[in-house]
């Protein structure tokens, strides 16, 4: 499908909450609560024409500043100072130091750690490949109660204090938002229905490899959880997702329970959220996970790299169902690694969530 002539199936504005956490929000029995939903949900309407727009118009193009290293990130943090306006007040350049707002700094270190981790694990220079500039606003709207990428800046709320706090908080979540950037400067995956939710699968997948790597952590230390520390005290969950566990991430009684499934025989079929982009995207997650899992080490070394080449490699069509690129990784395994452990390893994983990897 031609990305110019279709933008209901482009990469629209990818949030980090889905919708189907706001359909019950807007019926919780609190109205406070119920009014900042609804009023985060017309903003994310919003905000999808504006990126659709984008998307058919082309972004601007976006070019490092000249004399800018390839190897240092160049980054910006606004603060939209609670309207809705963007980029909006520019608070923190690259290189200079804290300021006082701590919101302001945990997104310029988020963006850091994710920049770090791309250049370090895989040689890539920033999001598009080619050191295109980090920007970030804070503090948008009031109570807002998401994070996203609007197709060439991130933007984080504040969250309401009691269902979500500030979206700066988990790192994960920064890694999750620019990693949307990175697939929509490589393989382009459709934002719905499967491939939809491959592109979901790719944010989580190096959105927990940013926050592993800049904890050191292995494969075995790691939470594998998406959002850990965003959900406020009193909500019952952990996080906004569970790569180890789908389905587990949360039970509560405003925001219900988490509808991710981590086998095919569990797939989803909806017409909302894109056709389940951040439901059915458990099953590549799990199978990532069980991938890191039996592998053990740095899950970025091994695990990672075989899913950024298939993300990167030209080979991934836009268009992907999980069978396609279930059976790209068994290609990728096996060219770098040989028909050893790894390319073992990505095979019963894809079986073990029910995936055909031939
Ligand atoms: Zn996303």
């Amino acid at each position: 499908m031609d990305a110019t002539t279709n933008p209901v199936f482009n990469p629209v504005f990818c949030t980090i909450v889905p919708p189907h956490v706001f359909d019950r929000l807007i019926e919780a029995e609190d109205p406070a609560l119920a009014r900042i939903a609804r009023r985060t949900f017309v903003a994310d309407a919003a905000q999808r024409t504006e990126r659709r727009l984008t998307t058919v118009l082309g972004a601007e193009p976006a070019a490092p500043p000249a004399g800018a290293a390839a190897d240092q990130p160049q980054r910006t943090v606004y603060d939209a100072q609670h309207s809705t306006t963007l980029p909006g007040r520019r608070v923190r350049g690259e290189g200079e130091p804290p300021v006082q707002d701590a919101t302001v700094n945990r997104a310029y270190s988020g963006l850091g750690a994710t920049f770090e981790l791309y250049l370090q694990a895989y040689g890539r220079h920033s999001i598009d490949g080619n050191g295109m500039p980090l920007d970030a606003t804070v503090h948008f709207d009031n109570s807002y109660n998401n994070a996203f990428w609007n197709g060439s800046q991130m933007v984080f709320g504040d969250g309401d204090g009691q269902i979500f706090l500030d979206f700066t908080l988990p790192v994960d979540v920064i890694g999750h938002e620019l990693t949307h950037g990175v697939t929509q400067h490589s393989a382009n995956l459709t934002y719905f229905g499967q491939p939809g939710a491959l592109n979901e699968s790719m944010s989580d997948v190096f959105g927990s490899l940013v926050k592993q790597y800049a904890l050191d952590q292995d494969a075995h230390q790691a939470d594998w959880l998406i959002g850990a520390g965003l959900l406020a005290p009193g909500v019952h969950g952990d996080a906004l997702r569970s790569m180890k566990a789908p389905g587990t991430a949360y039970d509560d009684a405003v925001l219900g329970k988490d509808p991710q499934p981590a086998t095919m025989d569990q797939y989803v079929t909806t017409g909302r959220d894109n056709g389940g982009v951040h439901i059915n995207s458990g099953i590549p997650n799990h199978a990532f996970y069980l991938v890191a899992d039996a592998l053990g080490g740095k899950a970025w070394e091994h695990a990672g790299q075989i899913w950024y080449d298939v993300l990167t490699c030209g080979r991934l069509g836009s268009q992907a169902m999980f069978k396609d690129f279930a059976g790209l990784t068994v290609i990728a395994a096996r060219d770098r690694y040989g028909d050893g452990a790894e390319t073992q390893a990505v095979r019963k994983a894809w079986s073990q969530v029910g995936v055909p990897a031939s």
